[in-house]
């Protein structure tokens, strides 16, 4: 038997999928960890020993706060190749998918679920409630000789 209805999207194992109903500092700090595994297991797989920066995309309706994600990323950033990092977070907009229009829309307004363009209520969210990570930057180790 299947498990059914577990979508990801079309992405890979980078994305985060985190309980979005709470709100604790615990729960920015657990979100950071995770992400620091998956950039220090990506950055190992690359060979870099040190990542400067981190790039997040963050939805609307992650219910991560932004300022408690930061703080935990520089704790949890202690000791691995991202000590130091930054962290760069986009924002991303509350998409939906309207059945009506077969269009993905934006909606401005979270608290209202309804297609901006034909008011119908727009029950599958596209984007919006994601914690993924997009990229890493972090310094070459320089070889021996580097063209310039
Ligand atoms: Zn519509």
């Amino acid at each position: 038997m299947k498990a059914a209805g577990v979508s990801v999207d079309g992405c890979a194992s980078d994305w985060i999928r985190a309980p979005c109903n709470r709100r604790q500092r615990m729960h920015e700090l657990s979100i950071a960890h995770s992400l620091v595994e998956i950039a220090e297991e990506a950055a190992a797989k690359a060979g870099v020993t040190r990542v400067t920066v981190v790039h997040l995309r963050l939805g609307v309706l992650s219910g991560v706060v932004r300022d408690a994600l930061l703080f935990g990323f520089d704790v949890a950033t202690v000791g691995t190749r991202l000590e130091g990092a930054r962290l760069e977070i986009e924002e991303a907009p509350l998409q939906a998918y309207c059945a009506d229009c077969d269009a993905v829309v934006t909606l401005s307004n979270p608290q209202r679920f309804r297609c901006p363009r034909c008011d119908a209520p727009c029950g599958r969210i596209v984007t919006g409630q994601e914690i993924e990570l997009t990229a890493l930057e972090y310094e070459e180790n320089a070889p021996e000789a580097t063209a310039s």
